[in-house]
């Protein structure tokens, strides 16, 4: 992409109303532009961002057997009133009327939905076990909208919904939702915490929230430092077993780890899976025939990604005082080629033709030198190419690491085979 053709409005200035780094950098590098409070535009970049972090969520989930469809924003109440949750979710709910003066509502999750979805099809346990999911945008009106997509009131979320005949099958759905979320976000390069949370009146121990460390989250989680020792194995069953709460959940009275094994940190969180037995499926009559011929209401698990919180809490994760700094597998685009002056065009053309141009982001524009290197910076791509003169006199380029900062000079097609191989 030659950027001379793109879009990209980067801001010089930290806006005056960000608070913290990822909402700062969201801005200032081009990803997003608010509309109202918690509303954005997502500007070219920060949509290929969010797309591959979709692409990774998608990837995994399909692997894990879990099957994509995609329900609608807009629902009607009367699914809610079914579920007797219309009256109780309160004011995070956009409520609307449709010209019938039907009651609707833009979808701050999809239970309801995933639950009608398939109770008049699944019938049988040999239906099950069955878990869908999709990639939607809801609408909550929060209290506070506030650091930018880390929460915002229209957000994009991945959720699943999974169905099962009984308990241990939900277990098992449910340990494989907590495994395929483990690959996903260490495919992003981030290191999640599992921390037990809270099951209302359900019970049981089956209710996770995913959180990754950072100094800015609103979560404060104490957790036995083994759980990160673990995380290679991915062995769930010994990841459940450790100690790792948040907030309120921690007592200090009843944890039994050593104060210097206890970590206490700051966290993001980014996914919730849960187990909630019936509590739709009996409201709204999703039952099937169990093997013995009994008829038994499905067994329900959701599972959430806030997909669009992502792209803030990576940056929270990645950065330095220049700006973003992507891990490879999100990056918007892995490299930035930037032309130094108008003596080096030539060679600066012939290195873009040379690399596949959907992963380049070309700077061919006339700007200052100055300008080049600290937006190319600001945006974070993993590699830099720079082209200056000595790409005439010696056919060198310097071949920039983004994130330790290394540069190397390297010859042209050095240079080109050094990032084409990667
Ligand atoms: P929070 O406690 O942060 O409000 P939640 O418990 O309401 O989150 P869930 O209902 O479990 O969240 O939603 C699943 C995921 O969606 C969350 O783990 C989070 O990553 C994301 N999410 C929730 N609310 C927002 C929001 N307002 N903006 C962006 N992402 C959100
Ligand atoms: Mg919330």
């Amino acid at each position: 992409m030659r950027l001379s053709k793109y879009y990209l409005p980067t801001l010089k200035e930290k806006p005056a109303h960000a608070k913290i780094i990822s909402h700062q950098y969201s801005l200032r590098a081009g990803l997003i532009k608010q509309i109202a409070s918690g509303i954005y535009t997502w500007l070219p970049l920060g949509l290929r961002v969010l797309k591959n972090i979709e692409d990774i969520i998608r990837d995994e989930m399909d692997k894990s057997g879990t099957i994509e469809v995609l329900m609608p924003c807009v629902q009607p109440a009367s699914l809610w009133r079914e579920s007797g949750r219309y009256d109780d979710y309160g004011k995070e709910m956009l409520r609307i009327k449709d010209r019938h003066e039907e009651d609707m509502l833009f979808g701050p999750t999809h239970e309801e939905v995933a639950t009608d979805l398939i109770r008049d099809v699944v019938k049988s346990y040999k239906d099950l076990p069955l878990c869908l999911y999709h990639i939607q945008w809801k609408f909550r009106d929060e209290v506070r909208p506030r650091y930018g997509v880390m929460r915002g009131r229209e957000f994009l979320m991945k959720d699943a919904y999974s169905f099962d005949v009984d308990y241990e099958s939900a277990q098992n759905s449910y340990n494989l939702m907590y495994k395929t979320y483990i690959k996903i976000f260490k495919r992003m390069g981030l290191t999640p915490i599992g921390v037990r949370a809270d099951t209302g009146p359900i019970g049981g121990n089956l209710s996770h929230e995913f959180h990754i460390l950072a100094n800015t989250g609103e979560s404060t989680l104490y957790y036995d430092n083994k759980f990160s020792e673990l995380l290679e194995s991915e062995d769930v069953e010994s990841l459940k077993s450790i100690y790792a709460v948040a907030d309120d959940m921690h007592n200090p009275k009843t944890c039994l780890v050593p104060q210097e094994q206890l970590n206490v940190s700051k966290g993001i969180e980014i996914g919730h899976i849960f187990y909630f037995g019936d509590k739709y499926s009996k409201p709204m009559k999703a039952s099937v025939t169990s093997q013995d011929g009994k008829n038994v209401n499905i067994h329900m698990g959701s599972y959430g990604i806030g997909v669009s919180r992502l792209v803030g809490a990576i940056i929270e994760a990645f950065h330095d005082d220049k700006g973003i700094i992507w891990p490879e597998s999100v990056a918007p685009f892995r490299i930035g080629l930037i032309n130094l002056q108008p003596k080096v065009t030539e060679a600066a053309d012939k290195i873009y033709k040379a690399l596949k141009s959907d992963e380049v982001l070309y700077d061919d524009t006339e700007g200052s030198v100055g300008v080049k290197f600290s937006r190319m910076d600001l945006i974070g791509l993993p590699w830099q190419i720079i082209v200056g003169k000595k790409a005439v006199s010696e056919n060198i380029v310097e071949v920039k690491n983004r994130a330790t900062g290394e540069v190397k000079e390297m010859q042209i097609e050095e240079a080109i085979n050094h990032l084409s191989a990667k």
